[in-house]
């Protein structure tokens, strides 16, 4: 059994309580890590040194921080097979996809901040008899939350920028998914990184995430998630005027016309409904096509869906692993019973699998429904599975409307060789991100995020060191 420890102040601890949780490899259903079960009194801790370890950090030249930081990314890199097992073995995605994506990122995360912090700048501004010029200051101590589907990927997303501008942080990993952070913990220590810079608190989110987001001197918490936990978060942080920003749940659109580069965006449409077994916040969730093509789509796209295969993560031939937890399988496969009862057609999936030797492992079958209105539950409600919904249009305005008809707006995909009607719907889709002609194509210095209840703020490039600094004015007359 592997056990997970705390990271704080710079040495791997148990849980004060001595408390574990069992944390599940999704592939066989069985139990295979204790992961602390830590509580208000770790948080405390963690806290206590992170900010210890504060005004010394601060004070290090940007040229050290960018160093460690670079020495953790090579140390990732260095890893990569052994982080790479580790997620998949936590999350149930395919091995490869960790090796290809996930674990590649969280060093890319690591190089792309520690490389940004000696490119922020500040702006002056000039007056006839004075000049302003304006500081930005680390905030201090800050928290990260993170969530299960993108493990390292996201949680160095956060923490990176976070230490690069000079604040110390207390990062809480998704308690389903805490291996691969447990191990950027022994990097941190064998890259050099100063005590109390980087604490991590593994545990429940309500014990855990919520007494961090309430403690007094967290001065900002940085959330990836549900939006419901966001709305949480939200609400505890408000009346203290704690930084916030949520990056949460989305249902994405996923938009082809008639004229596109039709075998590019088949292509991609397979990856953007299924890959990672659907629990990417960007995969396409309602896929509408224009009604020309839609019979000629709906056949080939539910072709290749039948043939993907769905097998343990560890074999390189599976394009589909297990579905991370449980609870969010079974959540999966009730949604898919809902939208039946909502009169949906299922026409490829639609159920659970049981690989030969994993029969206890959580799989479900890549599942397409039609045959739905836009404002029923199944296509308002983040899934966050495989399972996509394909619906016809006649017009332009018809498509515009039905994408933006949710409540989310993180990412939307057009399809099409038009470049008016590209640049129509750039403007006018509701989405903090669109893609035209491409899923998931992402360059780190972009702003990253969601609009309505997708998202509040951005990440990526120096969007995210503007979050994690605070701007002061100073006003000199001559
Ligand atoms: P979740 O909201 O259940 O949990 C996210 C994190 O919040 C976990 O670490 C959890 O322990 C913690 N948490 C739970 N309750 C808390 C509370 N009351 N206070 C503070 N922290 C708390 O989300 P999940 O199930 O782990 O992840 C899936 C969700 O994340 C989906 O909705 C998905 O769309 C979203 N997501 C969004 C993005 C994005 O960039 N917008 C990226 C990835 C995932």
């Amino acid at each position: 059994m592997k056990q997970i420890h705390n990271y704080i102040n710079g040495a791997l601890t148990p849980p004060l309580s001595g408390n574990y949780m069992d944390g599940y490899d999704p592939a066989s259903g069985e139990v295979y890590s204790q992961v602390p079960d830590s509580d208000a009194s770790d948080v405390e801790a963690a806290v206590e040194a992170a900010e210890a370890a504060f005004a010394e950090w601060a004070a290090t030249s940007i040229d050290e921080r960018s160093r460690i930081m670079m020495r953790i990314a090579d140390l990732i890199e260095e890893n990569l097979d052994d982080l790479a097992k580790a997620e998949s073995l936590d999350n149930g995605k395919p091995i490869w996809l960790a090796k290809r994506v996930d674990i590649p990122r969280a060093s890319s995360n690591m190089r792309f901040f520690a490389q940004a912090i000696t490119q922020f700048s500040t702006q002056a501004h000039e007056m006839t008899n004075a000049i302003n010029y304006t500081l930005r200051q680390p905030l201090g101590v800050v928290g990260t939350i993170s969530p299960w589907n993108l493990p390292l990927y996201l949680f160095t997303w956060k923490i990176a920028p976070a230490i690069a501008a000079g604040n110390c942080v207390v990062a809480k990993p998704s308690e389903v998914t805490p291996m691969s952070a447990f191990l950027l913990s022994e990097i941190c220590m064998a890259a050099g990184l100063p005590k109390g810079v980087l604490n991590i608190v593994h545990g429940d989110g309500l014990k855990v995430g919520a007494e961090l987001t309430k403690h007094p001197k967290v001065k900002a918490i940085s959330f990836t998630g549900s939006t419901r936990v966001g709305a949480e978060i939200a609400k505890v942080a408000a009346p203290v005027f704690k930084k916030v920003s949520l990056e949460m749940g989305g249902k994405n659109p996923n938009i082809i016309f008639a004229d596109c580069d039709y075998n590019k965006m088949l292509k991609t449409t397979m990856r953007s409904s299924f890959a990672n077994q659907g629990q990417i916040c960007l995969c396409g969730s309602r896929i509408y096509v224009e009604e020309t093509i839609y019979e000629k789509f709906k056949a080939d796209f539910v072709e290749r869906t039948k043939a993907l295969k769905v097998g343990h993560p560890a074999d390189e031939t599976s394009r589909m692993g297990a579905i991370v937890s449980k609870p969010h399988y079974e959540k999966i496969l009730s949604c898919i019973e809902f939208a039946k009862e909502e009169g949906g057609k299922i026409l490829t999936g639609g159920e659970a699998i049981f690989p030969k030797g994993y029969e206890k492992g959580y799989y479900i079958a890549p599942t397409i429904i039609e045959g739905l209105p836009n404002n029923c539950r199944t296509n308002q409600e983040e899934i966050f599975g495989p399972v996509v919904t394909i619906m016809p249009f006649k017009t332009e305005e018809e498509a515009l409307e039905l994408a933006n008809g949710t409540n989310y707006g993180l990412s939307s995909t057009v399809w099409t060789e038009n470049l008016s009607r590209a640049n129509r719907f750039a403007k006018n889709l509701h989405a903090g991100i669109v893609w035209v002609n491409t899923w998931l194509l992402r360059d780190l210095r972009t702003p990253f995020g969601g609009v309505k209840s997708s998202g509040v703020g951005r990440e990526g490039g120096f969007e995210a060191l503007r979050f994690f600094t605070e701007p002061k004015n100073v006003c000199i007359q001559f």
